[in-house]
């Protein structure tokens, strides 16, 4: 829901103030119309019906993989494409993977996002909005986390994205179930460092050594491998949380022996924790580690002293990976 557009219209209508917080216990509590809204006059639910729709997004397609990974695409009324996914698991978890952006304008050389032109930022509103069409259409089921690692990069939009957060217990998901994923964004990992909220750190790290970083990565360039790692623990220190590392298995690219040494190295393991993320084909020149490389990479990590998990495949036989299905329709 647009909250701005909605306190402007309560203020145009000279409705009391609390009337907003009204409106948002029920969008946030999964309504799925103004006519739910039991204790709004029955005048004033007609004219929101009519002035203002409850979402900000709309569903244009809807994939759902044989785990029960439900991936959509859905979009902003400017008709920007973004993708979000549900992923479901044994433990009870609902994840939602959120996106910050339509599109990206960092271009790593690795994901379908990155390989489409970059919309714009998206509102605090679709944010929110992107969990909340889950939460509408599963009554009952509502999400238990958030990640942002769906299109863009967070901490280029950070305002956005922490406005949204602070609303995010309102729909369930406490700031200690949230997660901030970034490429190495250094001013943004300083912001979060010093916000209230506890929020969660993860690293797209992906190589622990400049040049193949850079060729990943072009942040990079902008922002190198110790500068990042530096303000990473910064944000430790100060948050006593451990940070998430997650580098994706590229076969031949990143999945050697010494380079699971070098990541060792690079890597204080009471500070990070590594989550090698097997990687989903996309239309790039890179193919993924097949599970014999990966689960030697982990031995290796392991045996120089840094632990590390590899993240359980979802939606393997959708677009799962992530800006696929939005690419292809700011395509077509
Ligand atoms: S990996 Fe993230 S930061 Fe890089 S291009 Fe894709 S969406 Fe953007």
């Amino acid at each position: 829901m647009d909250l701005t557009a909605l306190d402007q219209l309560l203020a145009e209508r000279g409705e009391p103030r609390f009337r907003a917080a009204q409106v948002w216990r029920w969008v946030a509590g999964g309504a799925r119309s103004y006519a739910d809204m039991s204790n709004l006059p029955l005048a004033l639910r007609e004219y929101l019906a009519a002035s203002l729709p409850l979402s900000t997004l709309s569903l244009r397609g809807e994939q759902v993989a044989s785990d029960g990974t439900v991936k959509a695409l859905l979009s902003t009324t400017d008709g920007r494409p973004l993708e979000t996914v549900l992923m479901s698991y044994r433990d009870g978890r609902r994840s939602v993977c959120v996106s910050s952006q339509s599109g990206c304008p960092l271009t790593c050389t690795f994901c379908a996002t990155g390989a489409m032109r970059f919309g714009r930022n998206l509102t605090s509103g679709e944010i929110l909005d992107q969990v909340l069409q889950f939460t509408r259409r599963r009554p009952g089921v509502a999400p238990t986390n958030v990640i942002f690692m769906g299109m863009g990069e967070p901490m280029m939009n950070l305002d956005n994205v922490l406005a949204a957060c602070e609303r995010l217990p309102d729909l369930g998901v406490t700031h200690r179930r949230t997660a901030i994923s970034t490429v190495g964004w250094i001013p943004g990992i300083e912001r979060l460092t010093s916000t209230d909220m506890p929020l969660r750190l993860a690293l797209s790290l992906h190589a622990a050594d400049d040049a193949l970083r850079s060729e990943l990565m072009p942040v990079n360039e902008r922002y190198p491998l110790a500068d990042v790692l530096a303000a990473c623990r910064a944000y430790h220190e100060r948050r006593r949380r451990r940070v998430f590392v997650e580098y994706v298995m590229l076969a031949g690219v990143n999945d050697r022996y010494e380079q699971a040494l070098a990541l060792a190295r690079a890597l204080d393991p009471r500070i990070f924790k590594v989550n090698l993320i097997p990687y989903n084909p996309t239309d790039s020149p890179y193919a993924g580690s097949g599970r014999e490389a990966i689960a030697a990479f982990k031995a290796a990590l392991e045996e120089h002293g840094l632990p590390a998990t590899v993240r359980l495949t979802r939606g393997r036989d959708i677009d799962a990976a992530c800006g696929q299905l939005a690419g292809r329709a700011a395509a077509a």
